[in-house]
């Protein structure tokens, strides 16, 4: 382990240059009759200013951009969002950032209304004249989060760094268990690994479910103890510099019966074919199709109970959604998941998970971890 533990380089600063970029885009993708963006979301301000702390509002207005936050993160917030104005308010964020965009002169300020609730809105409207107040703001949809699904160059460099994190650490956990360990073992050590990996935290609640319960697909990691022969998924991630990873890896300890080794072989050739089904164009229900109709010919598709993958980011679940019947077309820059898994009752479950980039005429799998299917 100690070979790896320095491993992490250090941060790649995203340009300052990248966050004027971003606004722009944001700004050029808001509705007609809208000249303004109000953003809330901590991901998207994070990815349209650089700062990251919790409480904070983002003002797009023509090329300038406001930062509202409170007294907890002055230094934070200069430090971080540079090239966006910081503006340090003592309480009410949000209706600061809203009275400021008013008194700036917007006439309509979008706002995405898929991540604003009923009584942010009411703080918003509230804050700004009354005459213009039914009016002023207005829905943009989410622009930001539909930007964030391709990319830059500086975020797939960071998003290769955590993608190689998470395999590192799977090949630790190689070394690491055995039979009679119990799940919360083996999760706790993957995560104090992790941090001594250089994971600011883990992307998500590491699943960890052996035996019968690997076929629970969200199995929590319990005291139950790793058996002699029998399944053992894992499915963690680590967040580096913002940046999620997200894999999942399932190993057989002991020998297998002809169905597992059946089913673990259908789940990996699903997986396979959804990974050489992504290219620059193609549909995301697609690349989905290309693994369940792997699973139909093994008759195991009835047991493949959810969508093929997701975006991954500086959020773990992002657009595009890699589900039966998506529409939306994979570009270039888009990070997604290909997690096909099946899941047999009272019995066993297999999942096998990567992050891949989607280039021009195919997929770079980020988390090449070797597919152990048995430990022996
Ligand atoms: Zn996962
Ligand atoms: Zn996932």
């Amino acid at each position: 382990m100690a070979s790896w533990r320095h491993l992490s380089r250090a941060s790649i600063r995203i340009a300052k240059m990248s966050f004027h970029v971003r606004q722009k885009r944001a700004m050029s993708h808001i509705a007609i009759g809208q000249d303004g963006l109000l953003v809330t979301h901590p991901a998207d301000i994070r990815y349209l200013s650089g700062f990251t702390g919790s409480a904070g509002a983002l003002v797009l207005h023509g090329k300038r951009s406001t930062l509202f936050t409170d007294g907890r993160y002055t230094a934070q917030a200069k430090a971080e969002a540079k090239g966006t104005k910081v503006v340090i308010v003592p309480k009410g964020v949000l209706g600061a950032a809203s009275a400021a965009a008013a008194a700036a002169g917007l006439k309509h300020c979008g706002f995405d209304a898929s991540l604003t609730t009923v009584a942010a809105l009411e703080a918003m409207r509230k804050a700004v004249p009354a005459g213009v107040r039914r009016s002023f703001f207005q829905a943009s949809g989410p622009v930001v989060a539909g930007l964030r699904e391709v990319k830059d160059d500086a975020e797939i460099e960071i998003m290769r760094r955590a993608a190689l994190v998470g395999c590192r650490l799977f090949d630790h956990m190689l070394e690491f268990i055995h039979a009679g360990l119990t799940e919360m073992a083996i999760a706790a050590e993957l995560e104090y690994a992790a941090r001594l990996a250089g994971a600011e935290a883990m992307s998500f609640e590491t699943i960890v479910a052996s035996g019968e319960r690997s076929s629970l697909p969200h199995g929590r990691a319990t005291g139950s103890k790793l058996p002699k022969r029998g399944f053992l998924t894992m499915d963690f991630g680590v967040v580096v510099d913002g940046y999620c990873s997200d894999m999942t890896r399932t190993v057989h300890l002991g020998k297998a019966t002809q169905e597992e080794f059946d089913v673990y072989h259908a789940v990996l050739e699903a997986q396979e074919a959804a990974v050489a089904a992504i290219s620059e164009g193609v549909m995301a229900g697609d690349v989905d199709e290309a693994a369940r109709s792997v699973l139909r010919r093994a008759k195991l598709d009835k047991y493949f109970t959810h969508s093929t993958g997701h975006g991954v980011g500086l959020e773990i679940h992002e657009g595009p959604r890699v589900a039966a019947e998506q529409k939306q077309v994979l570009k270039r820059g888009m990070v997604i998941t290909v997690e096909p898994g099946v899941y047999i009752p009272g019995k066993f479950g297999v999942r096998i998970e990567d992050m891949v980039l989607v280039t021009g005429s195919a997929g770079e799998v980020l988390t090449p971890s070797v597919k152990a299917w048995t430990q022996l």
